[in-house]
Protein backbone atom coordinates (compact mmCIF):
# COMPACT_ATOMS: atom_id res chain seq x y z
CA UNK A 1 0.00 0.00 0.00
CA UNK A 2 0.63 3.63 -0.68
CA UNK A 3 3.09 4.84 2.43
CA UNK A 4 3.00 9.00 1.64
CA UNK A 5 3.52 11.48 3.95
CA UNK A 6 2.48 14.03 1.37
CA UNK A 7 -1.21 12.44 1.63
CA UNK A 8 -2.83 14.96 3.47
CA UNK A 9 -1.37 17.40 1.68
CA UNK A 10 -2.21 15.97 -1.81
CA UNK A 11 -5.77 14.98 -0.52
CA UNK A 12 -6.93 18.65 0.18
CA UNK A 13 -4.87 19.79 -2.92
CA UNK A 14 -6.83 17.38 -5.31
CA UNK A 15 -9.32 15.42 -4.24
CA UNK A 16 -12.91 16.60 -4.40
CA UNK A 17 -14.61 15.03 -1.90
CA UNK A 18 -18.46 14.04 -2.05
CA UNK A 19 -20.97 15.48 0.72
CA UNK A 20 -18.26 17.59 2.35
CA UNK A 21 -17.77 21.26 3.07
CA UNK A 22 -15.21 21.92 0.15
CA UNK A 23 -14.09 24.91 1.55
CA UNK A 24 -13.32 23.86 4.98
CA UNK A 25 -11.55 20.45 3.78
CA UNK A 26 -9.42 22.23 1.25
CA UNK A 27 -8.14 25.04 3.91
CA UNK A 28 -7.72 22.00 6.45
CA UNK A 29 -9.82 22.89 9.45
CA UNK A 30 -12.06 19.66 9.05
CA UNK A 31 -11.22 16.23 10.18
CA UNK A 32 -9.47 14.28 7.03
CA UNK A 33 -9.22 10.20 8.21
CA UNK A 34 -7.10 7.85 5.12
CA UNK A 35 -8.24 4.31 5.78
CA UNK A 36 -6.14 1.52 4.77
CA UNK A 37 -7.99 -1.87 6.15
CA UNK A 38 -10.88 -3.58 7.92
CA UNK A 39 -12.07 -6.63 8.90
CA UNK A 40 -15.23 -8.13 10.28
CA UNK A 41 -17.17 -4.76 11.90
CA UNK A 42 -13.83 -2.73 12.50
CA UNK A 43 -11.94 0.06 10.11
CA UNK A 44 -8.15 1.11 10.91
CA UNK A 45 -7.19 4.49 9.38
CA UNK A 46 -3.51 4.51 8.20
CA UNK A 47 -2.29 6.49 11.93
CA UNK A 48 -3.53 3.01 13.06
CA UNK A 49 -6.83 4.10 14.82
CA UNK A 50 -9.17 0.94 14.77
CA UNK A 51 -12.98 1.80 14.90
CA UNK A 52 -16.09 -0.42 15.41
CA UNK A 53 -17.81 1.19 11.84
CA UNK A 54 -21.51 0.55 13.29
CA UNK A 55 -22.70 2.31 9.71
CA UNK A 56 -21.58 -0.15 7.81
CA UNK A 57 -19.35 2.30 5.42
CA UNK A 58 -23.06 3.80 3.99
CA UNK A 59 -25.23 1.24 4.97
CA UNK A 60 -23.70 -1.09 2.19
CA UNK A 61 -21.25 -3.36 3.69
CA UNK A 62 -23.61 -5.48 5.65
CA UNK A 63 -21.66 -8.59 5.21
CA UNK A 64 -18.80 -7.28 7.21
CA UNK A 65 -15.52 -6.10 6.00
CA UNK A 66 -12.50 -8.41 4.77
CA UNK A 67 -14.56 -11.33 3.58
CA UNK A 68 -11.90 -13.21 1.27
CA UNK A 69 -14.56 -15.42 -0.47
CA UNK A 70 -15.88 -11.96 -2.16
CA UNK A 71 -12.61 -10.64 -2.66
CA UNK A 72 -11.31 -14.18 -4.26
CA UNK A 73 -14.29 -14.22 -6.61
CA UNK A 74 -13.73 -10.66 -7.68
CA UNK A 75 -9.94 -11.31 -8.64
CA UNK A 76 -11.10 -14.82 -10.19
CA UNK A 77 -13.58 -13.03 -12.32
CA UNK A 78 -10.93 -9.88 -13.33
CA UNK A 79 -8.53 -12.57 -14.43
CA UNK A 80 -10.68 -14.66 -16.55
CA UNK A 81 -12.97 -11.67 -17.98
CA UNK A 82 -12.59 -8.49 -16.35
CA UNK A 83 -14.93 -7.32 -18.69
CA UNK A 84 -17.49 -7.69 -21.68
CA UNK A 85 -20.58 -5.79 -22.21
CA UNK A 86 -24.01 -6.62 -21.93
CA UNK A 87 -25.75 -4.95 -24.58
CA UNK A 88 -27.49 -6.77 -27.87
CA UNK A 89 -27.87 -10.16 -25.74
CA UNK A 90 -24.92 -10.25 -24.38
CA UNK A 91 -23.88 -11.70 -20.50
CA UNK A 92 -21.55 -13.58 -18.85
CA UNK A 93 -21.94 -16.27 -15.76
CA UNK A 94 -21.45 -14.14 -13.64
CA UNK A 95 -24.45 -11.86 -14.61
CA UNK A 96 -26.64 -14.06 -15.70
CA UNK A 97 -26.44 -16.37 -12.25
CA UNK A 98 -27.01 -13.24 -10.25
CA UNK A 99 -30.15 -12.53 -12.18
CA UNK A 100 -31.73 -15.71 -11.49
CA UNK A 101 -30.27 -15.10 -7.87
CA UNK A 102 -31.86 -11.97 -7.18
CA UNK A 103 -35.30 -13.24 -9.10
CA UNK A 104 -35.10 -16.49 -6.41
CA UNK A 105 -35.16 -14.32 -3.57
CA UNK A 106 -37.64 -10.88 -4.89
CA UNK A 107 -41.35 -11.07 -4.36
CA UNK A 108 -43.19 -13.30 -6.78
CA UNK A 109 -44.68 -10.69 -9.17
CA UNK A 110 -40.95 -9.74 -10.19
CA UNK A 111 -39.46 -11.01 -13.76
CA UNK A 112 -36.14 -9.24 -14.77
CA UNK A 113 -33.40 -7.14 -13.32
CA UNK A 114 -31.68 -4.49 -15.35
CA UNK A 115 -27.83 -3.94 -13.90
CA UNK A 116 -26.36 -0.48 -13.17
CA UNK A 117 -23.96 0.85 -11.01
CA UNK A 118 -25.38 2.62 -7.92
CA UNK A 119 -28.85 3.56 -6.22
CA UNK A 120 -28.77 6.63 -7.94
CA UNK A 121 -28.32 5.62 -11.91
CA UNK A 122 -30.70 2.22 -10.69
CA UNK A 123 -33.82 5.00 -9.87
CA UNK A 124 -32.21 7.03 -12.83
CA UNK A 125 -33.38 3.98 -14.74
CA UNK A 126 -36.43 3.66 -12.94
CA UNK A 127 -37.86 7.07 -14.17
CA UNK A 128 -36.99 6.57 -17.84
CA UNK A 129 -38.43 3.19 -17.81
CA UNK A 130 -42.25 4.21 -16.49
CA UNK A 131 -42.00 7.13 -18.58
CA UNK A 132 -41.50 4.57 -21.20
CA UNK A 133 -44.17 2.24 -20.35
CA UNK A 134 -46.87 5.03 -20.42
CA UNK A 135 -45.76 5.83 -23.41
CA UNK A 136 -46.03 2.88 -24.86
CA UNK A 137 -49.47 2.35 -22.84
CA UNK A 138 -50.74 5.68 -24.91
CA UNK A 139 -51.26 8.08 -22.06
CA UNK A 140 -47.90 10.79 -22.75
CA UNK A 141 -49.26 12.90 -19.90
CA UNK A 142 -48.99 10.58 -16.93
CA UNK A 143 -45.29 10.98 -16.04
CA UNK A 144 -44.96 12.66 -12.74
CA UNK A 145 -43.52 11.10 -9.80
CA UNK A 146 -44.72 11.54 -6.10
CA UNK A 147 -42.05 10.86 -3.43
CA UNK A 148 -42.05 12.09 0.35
CA UNK A 149 -39.94 14.90 1.80
CA UNK A 150 -37.02 13.37 3.53
CA UNK A 151 -37.17 10.39 1.33
CA UNK A 152 -33.40 9.58 -0.32
CA UNK A 153 -33.05 7.96 -3.93
CA UNK A 154 -29.90 9.72 -5.19
CA UNK A 155 -28.22 12.36 -6.00
CA UNK A 156 -28.82 13.40 -9.96
CA UNK A 157 -30.79 15.36 -11.54
CA UNK A 158 -34.30 13.23 -11.28
CA UNK A 159 -32.71 11.03 -8.29
CA UNK A 160 -31.76 14.65 -6.34
CA UNK A 161 -35.09 15.58 -7.49
CA UNK A 162 -36.84 12.77 -5.67
CA UNK A 163 -34.73 13.10 -2.70
CA UNK A 164 -36.57 14.88 -0.43
CA UNK A 165 -34.04 16.84 1.87
CA UNK A 166 -33.30 20.89 1.58
CA UNK A 167 -29.33 19.87 1.19
CA UNK A 168 -29.55 18.33 -1.80
CA UNK A 169 -31.84 20.60 -3.44
CA UNK A 170 -30.23 24.18 -2.20
CA UNK A 171 -28.73 26.25 -5.28
CA UNK A 172 -28.86 23.20 -7.82
CA UNK A 173 -31.71 24.61 -9.46
CA UNK A 174 -33.57 21.34 -8.07
CA UNK A 175 -36.50 19.80 -7.70
CA UNK A 176 -36.98 19.61 -11.84
CA UNK A 177 -40.44 19.56 -13.01
CA UNK A 178 -43.18 16.82 -12.63
CA UNK A 179 -41.46 15.72 -9.10
CA UNK A 180 -43.95 16.59 -6.11
CA UNK A 181 -43.54 15.56 -2.34
CA UNK A 182 -45.74 14.64 -0.06
CA UNK A 183 -45.31 14.50 3.64
CA UNK A 184 -43.18 12.01 5.47
CA UNK A 185 -44.40 9.31 7.55
CA UNK A 186 -42.38 10.63 10.36
CA UNK A 187 -44.58 9.94 13.59
CA UNK A 188 -42.43 11.05 15.66
CA UNK A 189 -42.85 14.71 13.96
CA UNK A 190 -45.91 14.83 13.58
CA UNK A 191 -47.65 17.86 14.03
CA UNK A 192 -51.05 16.75 15.81
CA UNK A 193 -49.95 15.62 18.95
CA UNK A 194 -53.27 13.49 19.73
CA UNK A 195 -53.25 11.16 16.50
CA UNK A 196 -52.04 7.41 16.94
CA UNK A 197 -49.61 5.86 14.50
CA UNK A 198 -52.73 4.10 12.60
CA UNK A 199 -54.38 7.80 12.44
CA UNK A 200 -51.32 9.50 11.36
CA UNK A 201 -51.17 6.56 8.63
CA UNK A 202 -54.95 7.38 7.75
CA UNK A 203 -53.80 11.07 7.79
CA UNK A 204 -50.80 10.21 5.36
CA UNK A 205 -53.05 8.40 3.09
CA UNK A 206 -55.37 11.38 3.15
CA UNK A 207 -52.65 13.97 1.99
CA UNK A 208 -51.57 11.85 -0.52
CA UNK A 209 -54.82 10.98 -2.19
CA UNK A 210 -55.78 14.65 -2.24
CA UNK A 211 -52.35 15.68 -4.39
CA UNK A 212 -53.04 13.21 -6.90
CA UNK A 213 -56.71 15.02 -7.07
CA UNK A 214 -55.10 17.97 -7.30
CA UNK A 215 -52.71 17.62 -9.97
CA UNK A 216 -54.67 15.09 -11.85
CA UNK A 217 -54.32 11.22 -11.60
CA UNK A 218 -53.83 11.41 -15.32
CA UNK A 219 -50.62 13.16 -14.77
CA UNK A 220 -48.67 11.19 -11.91
CA UNK A 221 -47.35 8.43 -12.89
CA UNK A 222 -45.56 6.68 -9.95
CA UNK A 223 -44.81 6.88 -6.37
CA UNK A 224 -41.13 6.36 -4.95
CA UNK A 225 -40.47 5.39 -1.10
CA UNK A 226 -37.97 3.51 0.75
CA UNK A 227 -39.81 0.98 3.14
CA UNK A 228 -37.83 2.51 5.89
CA UNK A 229 -37.13 6.61 5.75
CA UNK A 230 -33.18 6.21 5.38
CA UNK A 231 -30.89 9.15 5.65
CA UNK A 232 -34.00 10.84 5.98
CA UNK A 233 -33.62 10.16 9.44
CA UNK A 234 -34.17 6.53 9.82
CA UNK A 235 -37.77 6.00 10.04
CA UNK A 236 -39.86 2.92 10.15
CA UNK A 237 -43.04 3.55 9.10
CA UNK A 238 -46.47 4.08 11.52
CA UNK A 239 -48.39 1.25 11.41
CA UNK A 240 -50.94 0.71 8.39
CA UNK A 241 -49.00 2.63 6.06
CA UNK A 242 -47.78 0.74 3.04
CA UNK A 243 -51.23 -0.55 3.61
CA UNK A 244 -52.88 2.48 3.12
CA UNK A 245 -50.44 4.38 0.41
CA UNK A 246 -51.17 1.08 -1.38
CA UNK A 247 -54.52 1.07 -1.28
CA UNK A 248 -54.73 4.71 -2.74
CA UNK A 249 -51.67 4.55 -5.78
CA UNK A 250 -54.20 1.28 -7.19
CA UNK A 251 -57.34 2.86 -6.98
CA UNK A 252 -55.74 5.91 -9.06
CA UNK A 253 -53.71 3.63 -11.09
CA UNK A 254 -50.34 4.90 -10.30
CA UNK A 255 -47.31 2.48 -10.28
CA UNK A 256 -45.03 1.93 -6.70
CA UNK A 257 -41.17 1.61 -6.80
CA UNK A 258 -40.08 0.71 -3.90
CA UNK A 259 -36.36 2.38 -3.43
CA UNK A 260 -34.70 -1.26 -1.23
CA UNK A 261 -31.25 0.25 -1.82
CA UNK A 262 -31.23 0.03 1.81
CA UNK A 263 -33.72 -2.38 3.25
CA UNK A 264 -32.58 -5.17 -0.31
CA UNK A 265 -30.93 -8.27 1.04
CA UNK A 266 -31.77 -8.20 4.76
CA UNK A 267 -31.29 -5.49 6.55
CA UNK A 268 -34.75 -5.57 8.28
CA UNK A 269 -34.28 -9.01 9.09
CA UNK A 270 -36.05 -9.98 6.16
CA UNK A 271 -34.83 -10.77 2.64
CA UNK A 272 -36.70 -7.57 0.95
CA UNK A 273 -38.29 -4.31 2.82
CA UNK A 274 -41.38 -5.64 0.56
CA UNK A 275 -41.39 -8.76 2.79
CA UNK A 276 -41.39 -7.20 5.76
CA UNK A 277 -44.04 -4.61 4.89
CA UNK A 278 -46.31 -6.15 2.53
CA UNK A 279 -45.57 -3.98 -0.44
CA UNK A 280 -45.97 -4.84 -3.51
CA UNK A 281 -43.78 -2.94 -6.16
CA UNK A 282 -43.82 -2.48 -9.83
CA UNK A 283 -40.15 -1.73 -9.95
CA UNK A 284 -37.71 -2.65 -6.85
CA UNK A 285 -34.02 -0.54 -6.56
CA UNK A 286 -31.26 -2.93 -5.40
CA UNK A 287 -27.51 -1.36 -4.88
CA UNK A 288 -25.61 -1.12 -1.68
CA UNK A 289 -26.60 -5.28 -0.05
CA UNK A 290 -26.22 -6.09 -3.43
CA UNK A 291 -22.54 -6.90 -3.27
CA UNK A 292 -21.85 -5.53 0.16
CA UNK A 293 -20.09 -2.40 -1.86
CA UNK A 294 -17.11 -4.95 -2.41
CA UNK A 295 -17.58 -3.61 -6.17
CA UNK A 296 -20.17 -1.30 -7.56
CA UNK A 297 -23.47 -2.52 -8.65
CA UNK A 298 -27.20 -1.92 -8.87
CA UNK A 299 -29.90 -2.81 -9.97
CA UNK A 300 -33.84 -2.21 -11.25
CA UNK A 301 -36.12 -5.67 -10.39
CA UNK A 302 -39.03 -5.23 -12.73
CA UNK A 303 -42.25 -6.42 -12.25
CA UNK A 304 -44.10 -9.20 -14.75
CA UNK A 305 -46.73 -6.00 -15.35
CA UNK A 306 -44.16 -3.78 -16.65
CA UNK A 307 -41.84 -6.02 -18.11
CA UNK A 308 -44.84 -7.04 -20.56
CA UNK A 309 -45.68 -3.59 -21.54
CA UNK A 310 -41.46 -3.09 -22.23
CA UNK A 311 -41.66 -5.77 -24.70
CA UNK A 312 -44.41 -4.99 -26.38
CA UNK A 313 -42.36 -1.15 -26.21
CA UNK A 314 -39.73 -3.48 -28.64
CA UNK A 315 -42.02 -4.62 -30.34
CA UNK A 316 -43.25 -1.83 -32.24
CA UNK A 317 -40.17 0.41 -31.52
CA UNK A 318 -37.06 -1.86 -31.40
CA UNK A 319 -34.43 -2.23 -28.70
CA UNK A 320 -34.93 -0.21 -25.92
CA UNK A 321 -32.58 2.84 -25.64
CA UNK A 322 -31.16 2.65 -22.72
CA UNK A 323 -28.05 0.93 -21.28
CA UNK A 324 -24.68 2.20 -19.60
CA UNK A 325 -21.02 0.84 -20.41
CA UNK A 326 -20.88 -0.79 -17.45
CA UNK A 327 -24.50 -2.36 -17.06
CA UNK A 328 -23.61 -6.13 -15.42
CA UNK A 329 -20.13 -5.53 -14.96
CA UNK A 330 -18.63 -9.11 -14.52
CA UNK A 331 -16.47 -7.84 -11.36
CA UNK A 332 -19.33 -6.27 -10.07
CA UNK A 333 -21.70 -9.35 -10.71
CA UNK A 334 -19.36 -11.67 -9.62
CA UNK A 335 -19.05 -10.00 -6.20
CA UNK A 336 -22.85 -10.13 -5.92
CA UNK A 337 -22.90 -13.75 -6.75
CA UNK A 338 -20.18 -14.66 -3.63
CA UNK A 339 -22.08 -12.03 -1.30
CA UNK A 340 -25.24 -13.54 -1.32
CA UNK A 341 -23.98 -16.70 -1.48
CA UNK A 342 -22.29 -15.53 2.16
CA UNK A 343 -25.35 -14.07 3.57
CA UNK A 344 -26.78 -17.52 3.07
CA UNK A 345 -24.41 -19.65 4.27
CA UNK A 346 -23.61 -17.22 7.39
CA UNK A 347 -27.45 -16.78 8.17
CA UNK A 348 -26.88 -13.31 8.09
CA UNK A 349 -30.64 -11.64 7.15
CA UNK A 350 -31.40 -13.71 10.72
CA UNK A 351 -28.92 -12.29 12.34
CA UNK A 352 -29.99 -8.83 11.26
CA UNK A 353 -33.18 -9.30 12.76
CA UNK A 354 -31.94 -10.92 15.81
CA UNK A 355 -28.86 -8.67 16.95
CA UNK A 356 -30.54 -5.82 15.20
CA UNK A 357 -33.65 -6.04 17.77
CA UNK A 358 -31.10 -6.52 20.50
CA UNK A 359 -29.15 -3.32 19.65
CA UNK A 360 -32.45 -1.43 19.23
CA UNK A 361 -34.01 -2.87 22.85
CA UNK A 362 -30.23 -2.05 24.52
CA UNK A 363 -30.09 1.25 23.01
CA UNK A 364 -34.04 2.15 24.51
CA UNK A 365 -32.66 0.79 27.96
CA UNK A 366 -29.55 2.85 28.12
CA UNK A 367 -30.97 6.02 26.42
CA UNK A 368 -34.58 5.53 26.44
CA UNK A 369 -35.16 7.93 30.00
CA UNK A 370 -32.44 10.82 29.01
CA UNK A 371 -34.35 13.90 29.09
CA UNK A 372 -32.98 14.99 25.57
CA UNK A 373 -33.34 11.83 23.89
CA UNK A 374 -37.06 12.33 22.22
CA UNK A 375 -37.08 9.23 20.71
CA UNK A 376 -35.43 5.80 19.86
CA UNK A 377 -36.45 3.73 16.55
CA UNK A 378 -35.58 1.07 14.44
CA UNK A 379 -35.84 -2.19 13.06
CA UNK A 380 -33.90 -4.83 12.00
CA UNK A 381 -30.35 -3.66 11.68
CA UNK A 382 -31.60 -0.10 11.75
CA UNK A 383 -31.48 1.99 14.94
CA UNK A 384 -31.97 5.94 15.22
CA UNK A 385 -31.75 7.97 18.59
CA UNK A 386 -33.31 11.37 17.90
CA UNK A 387 -32.50 14.23 20.48
CA UNK A 388 -34.72 17.28 21.26
CA UNK A 389 -34.21 20.15 23.74
CA UNK A 390 -37.62 19.79 25.35
CA UNK A 391 -39.19 16.24 26.26
CA UNK A 392 -42.29 17.14 27.01
CA UNK A 393 -43.38 19.58 24.22
CA UNK A 394 -41.20 18.07 21.60
CA UNK A 395 -39.14 20.69 20.68
CA UNK A 396 -35.96 20.33 18.74
CA UNK A 397 -32.42 22.00 19.35
CA UNK A 398 -31.59 25.08 17.19
CA UNK A 399 -29.63 22.90 14.06
CA UNK A 400 -26.89 25.69 14.22
CA UNK A 401 -26.11 24.12 17.43
CA UNK A 402 -25.34 21.11 15.75
CA UNK A 403 -26.08 18.57 18.78
CA UNK A 404 -26.31 15.71 16.25
CA UNK A 405 -22.63 15.87 14.78
CA UNK A 406 -21.45 16.84 18.14
CA UNK A 407 -23.07 13.63 19.47
CA UNK A 408 -21.57 11.32 16.47
CA UNK A 409 -17.76 13.59 17.51
CA UNK A 410 -17.82 12.35 20.49
CA UNK A 411 -19.00 8.69 19.70
CA UNK A 412 -16.01 8.52 17.51
CA UNK A 413 -13.55 9.68 20.19
CA UNK A 414 -15.05 6.36 21.82
CA UNK A 415 -14.09 4.65 19.08
CA UNK A 416 -17.15 4.00 17.46
CA UNK A 417 -18.67 5.37 14.41
CA UNK A 418 -22.20 6.18 13.71
CA UNK A 419 -23.70 9.17 11.66
CA UNK A 420 -25.28 12.09 12.29
CA UNK A 421 -28.17 12.11 9.80
CA UNK A 422 -28.41 14.83 7.70
CA UNK A 423 -31.64 16.84 8.67
CA UNK A 424 -32.21 17.13 12.34
CA UNK A 425 -30.51 15.76 15.30
CA UNK A 426 -30.33 12.31 14.94
CA UNK A 427 -27.69 9.77 15.58
CA UNK A 428 -28.17 6.94 12.63
CA UNK A 429 -26.53 3.16 13.52
CA UNK A 430 -26.83 0.66 10.17
CA UNK A 431 -24.18 -1.75 11.17
CA UNK A 432 -22.64 -4.87 9.17
CA UNK A 433 -24.94 -8.00 9.77
CA UNK A 434 -22.32 -10.32 11.12
CA UNK A 435 -22.43 -7.84 14.62
CA UNK A 436 -22.50 -9.91 17.54
CA UNK A 437 -24.48 -8.65 20.69
CA UNK A 438 -21.29 -7.94 22.09
CA UNK A 439 -20.48 -5.39 19.87
CA UNK A 440 -23.99 -4.14 20.20
CA UNK A 441 -23.53 -3.76 24.17
CA UNK A 442 -20.47 -1.49 22.86
CA UNK A 443 -22.07 0.67 20.17
CA UNK A 444 -24.86 1.00 22.92
CA UNK A 445 -22.42 1.57 26.27
CA UNK A 446 -20.15 4.42 23.99
CA UNK A 447 -23.31 5.76 22.83
CA UNK A 448 -24.64 6.38 26.55
CA UNK A 449 -20.84 8.17 26.91
CA UNK A 450 -20.98 10.27 24.21
CA UNK A 451 -24.49 11.45 24.69
CA UNK A 452 -23.35 12.47 28.66
CA UNK A 453 -20.42 13.97 27.32
CA UNK A 454 -22.40 16.23 24.94
CA UNK A 455 -25.71 16.42 27.04
CA UNK A 456 -24.62 15.73 30.36
N1 LIG B 1 -31.69 5.09 -2.66
C1 LIG B 1 -31.49 4.98 -1.34
C2 LIG B 1 -32.61 4.50 -0.48
C3 LIG B 1 -30.25 5.29 -0.78
O1 LIG B 1 -30.08 5.21 0.55
C4 LIG B 1 -29.22 5.71 -1.63
C5 LIG B 1 -27.89 6.04 -1.08
O2 LIG B 1 -27.70 6.14 0.11
C6 LIG B 1 -29.48 5.82 -2.99
C7 LIG B 1 -30.73 5.49 -3.48
C8 LIG B 1 -28.43 6.31 -3.93
O3 LIG B 1 -27.45 5.37 -4.07
P1 LIG B 1 -26.00 5.77 -4.61
O4 LIG B 1 -25.38 6.63 -3.56
O5 LIG B 1 -25.33 4.43 -4.78
O6 LIG B 1 -26.18 6.46 -5.90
Amino acid sequence: MLKNDLLDQWDRENFFHPSTHLAQHARGESASRVIKTASGVHIEDRDGNKLLDAFAGLYCVNVGYGRQKIAEAIADQAKELAYYHSYVGHGTEASITLSKMILDRAPANMSKVYFGLGGSDANETNVKLIWYYNNILGRPEKKKFISRWRGYHGSGLITGSLTGLELFHKKFDLPLANIIHTEAPYYFRRTDEDMSEAQFSAHLAAELEELIEREGADTIAAFIGEPVLGTGGIVPPPVGYWEAIQSVLKKHDILLVADEVVTGFGRLGTMFGSDHYGIEADIITIAKGLTSAYAPLSGSIISDKVWKVLEQGTDENGPIGHGWTYSAHPIGAAAGVANLKLIDELNLVDNAGTVGAYLNKAMKDTLGEHTNVGDIRGEGMLCAVEFVEDKEKREFFDASIKIGPQVAAALLSEGVIGRAMPQGDILGFAPPFCLTKSEADEVVAKTAKAVKAVLG
